[in-house]
C-alpha cells in the first residue's frame, strides 16, 4: 500500500537506533547500563493508582466530554492559579492524551502552512516533527554553552521575521537540563511585545528543579505574555505517570475550543479512569513528589561532578529535569578501539558497543557536540555507568 508523503517525511526517532541496540545487547545477556530513559524510574504513587481503581470499580469506563471531565479541568485551573499565578477558567483548559499530544494538537490548532516556528537548540525531538506535520517550518536557533544553551533576547529578535508565528520555550529543558530564570524569560517576553508571535511554553518538568532554581510560567510574566501563550504541562514526569497519557493545554479560549474540536475527531476524550487519577494527583500528595525530586537532585549533583572530572567532558549542573547534557566534542576526531568518533552518533554507538553504556546522541536535539544522560536510574547504576565512561574515554 502507498504511504503518504506526509508520513514518509516523518523520520524514525534518531534516538531509537541506540535504544534498539541496547535492548538487543541486553537480550544477549550483556550487562548494559542505560542512561537513555526519558521517564522516572519510580512507580506511580499509590494514592494516584487507588483513585483509578476506585473510578474503574465505580463504572467509569465510558466516554467523557472530549476536552476532559469538568472536575479535572477545574482541578487544573485551580492548580495553575495556586502554583503558577495563572487565571484560566476551566473552559480555557483542555486535557490531552499526554504532553506530546498537547504539543501536536496545539500546533495543529494555530499554525498555517509556511508559518515559521522558532526552536532554540537543544530542542525536544518531537517539536520539529510536530511543526512540520502542521505544514509549518522549524527555524532552528543555535545557542551557546556560555549562556547555558539558552536563547538570548538578541538571538530571538534576530530570528523573528514577518512569517514567525510561534516560539517554543521548554523550561526546565529536555535535553539541556537548564531552566530559564524569571528575568531571562521576561527579557524574551519583552522582545515579543508588539509582534504576533505565539509562545508554546512546555512546562512539563516544572516540579523537577534543583538548588535555588525558581520556576516561573511564561504566561504569568505579564498580560501581554498571558495573551500570547499556550501553557503545556502533564502528569508523566512530576507524578511518574508516563504510561497514563495525561497532559493538558491552557490558553486563549478560541484556541482551546479549536483544539477541542480537533480532539473530538482525533482521539475523543483522555482515558476516563485516568482522569480521576489525575484529579487525585493534583490533590494532597503527602510529600511523594518532593521525595522523588530530592532523589533526582542528589543524582544530578553526583552525575555532574563525575562527568566534569572526566578529561574532555564539560557539563553544566542541571537546574531541572533528570538529564545531564555534557559537551563531549573534544573527543571527536579520535579513534577509540578502531571506532572513529566523528560526532554524537558515533560517540553513542561506540560507547554502547565497547563499554556497554547507552546514552542518547545530541544530534537529534540539534546539538551534535553533546550527548544526553538520564539520571532516572539508581545511584548504583549511575556510578557503574560513569566508571565505564571514564575508563573508556581515558584509554
Ligand atoms: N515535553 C517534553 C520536553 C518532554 O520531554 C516530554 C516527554 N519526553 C513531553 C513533553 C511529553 O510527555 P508525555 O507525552 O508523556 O506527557
Amino acid at each position: 500500500m502507498k504511504v503518504s508523503k506526509r508520513a514518509q517525511e516523518v523520520p524514525a526517532s534518531a534516538t531509537i537506533a541506540v535504544a534498539t541496540r541496547a535492548k538487543e545487547l541486553k537480550a544477549q545477556g550483556v550487562d548494559v547500563v542505560s542512561f537513555g530513559g526519558g521517564e522516572p524510574d519510580f512507580d506511580t504513587p499509590d494514592y494516584i493508582k487507588d483513585a483509578a481503581v476506585k473510578a474503574l470499580k465505580a463504572g467509569k469506563t465510558k466516554y467523557t466530554a472530549a476536552a476532559g471531565v469538568p472536575e479535572l479541568r477545574a482541578a487544573i485551573a485551580e492548580k495553575l492559579k495556586r502554583e503558577n499565578g495563572l487565571n484560566y477558567t476551566p473552559n480555557q483548559i483542555i486535557v490531552n492524551i499526554g504532553g506530546k499530544h498537547a504539543v501536536y494538537e496545539s500546533m495543529q490548532a494555530v499554525l498555517e502552512a509556511s508559518d515559521e516556528v522558532i526552536l532554540p537548540t537543544p530542542y525536544w525531538v518531537t517539536y520539529p516533527e510536530a511543526v512540520k506535520l502542521a505544514g509549518a517550518v522549524p527555524i532552528v536557533v543555535q545557542t551557546d554553552r556560555a549562556n547555558s544553551y539558552k536563547i538570548t533576547p538578541q538571538q530571538l529578535e534576530e530570528a523573528i521575521t514577518e512569517k514567525t508565528a510561534m516560539l517554543v520555550i521548554n523550561s526546565p529543558n529536555n535535553p539541556g537540563g537548564f531552566t530559564y530564570t524569571p528575568e531571562e524569560l521576561a527579557g524574551l517576553a519583552k522582545v515579543l511585545e508588539g509582534t504576533k508571535v505565539a509562545v508554546l511554553s512546555d512546562e512539563i518538568y516544572e516540579k523537577l528543579i534543583y538548588g535555588k532554581t525558581k520556576f516561573v510560567s511564561f504566561a504569568s510574566l505579564s498580560d501581554d505574555a498571558y495573551s500570547r501563550t499556550l501553557t503545556i504541562n502533564g502528569f508523566s514526569k512530576t507524578f511518574a505517570m508516563t504510561g497514563w497519557r495525561m497532559g493538558y493545554t491552557a490558553g486563549p479560549l478560541e484556541v482551546i475550543k479549536a483544539m477541542g474540536r480537533l480532539q473530538s475527531h482525533m482521539t475523543q476524550n483522555p482515558v476516563t479512569f485516568a482522569q480521576d487519577a489525575a484529579i487525585a494527583a493534583l490533590g494532597d500528595d503527602g510529600g511523594t513528589v518532593e521525595k522523588m525530586r530530592t532523589e533526582f537532585e542528589r543524582r544530578a549533583k553526583y552525575m555532574t561532578q563525575r562527568l566534569n572530572s572526566i578529561e574532555g567532558v564539560q557539563c553544566c549542573e542541571p537546574t531541572g529535569t533528570f538529564y545531564c547534557f555534557p559537551d563531549v566534542s573534544s573527543h571527536y576526531g579520535r579513534t577509540i578501539n578502531g571506532a572513529e568518533i566523528g560526532g554524537s552518533m558515533d560517540f553513542a554507538r561506540a560507547l554502547l558497543e565497547q563499554a556497554n553504556v547507552a546514552v542518547v546522541p545530541g544530534l537529534p536535539f540539534g546539538c551534535d557536540g553533546n550527548v544526553r544522560l538520564s539520571f532516572a536510574c539508581s545511584l548504583e547504576q549511575i556510578t557503574k555507568g560513569l566508571d565505564r565512561i571514564e575508563k573508556w574515554l581515558n584509554q
